[in-house]
């Protein structure tokens, strides 16, 4: 990931890089993503979303 410096589009603050835990489909994983210190919002790249849901799509349905 490039060292872009994101702003939360509400509070106005610089976004700082935390783990994050998703959960989704009941499958849980983690993702460095730049998140608000403020209200805790966390912004996805549309393209890490996109290749996600599709890592875990793939995965289900090899089971
Ligand atoms: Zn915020």
């Amino acid at each position: 990931m490039e060292n872009e410096i994101w702003k939360c589009r509400k509070c106005g603050m610089e976004l700082t890089e935390q783990n994050v835990v998703f959960d989704y489909l009941s499958l849980n994983f983690s993702e460095k993503l730049p998140r608000c210190p403020k209200c805790g919002r966390v912004f996805i790249p549309r393209e890490l979303a996109n290749g996600k849901m599709v890592e875990v799509e793939a995965q289900l349905e090899e089971k």
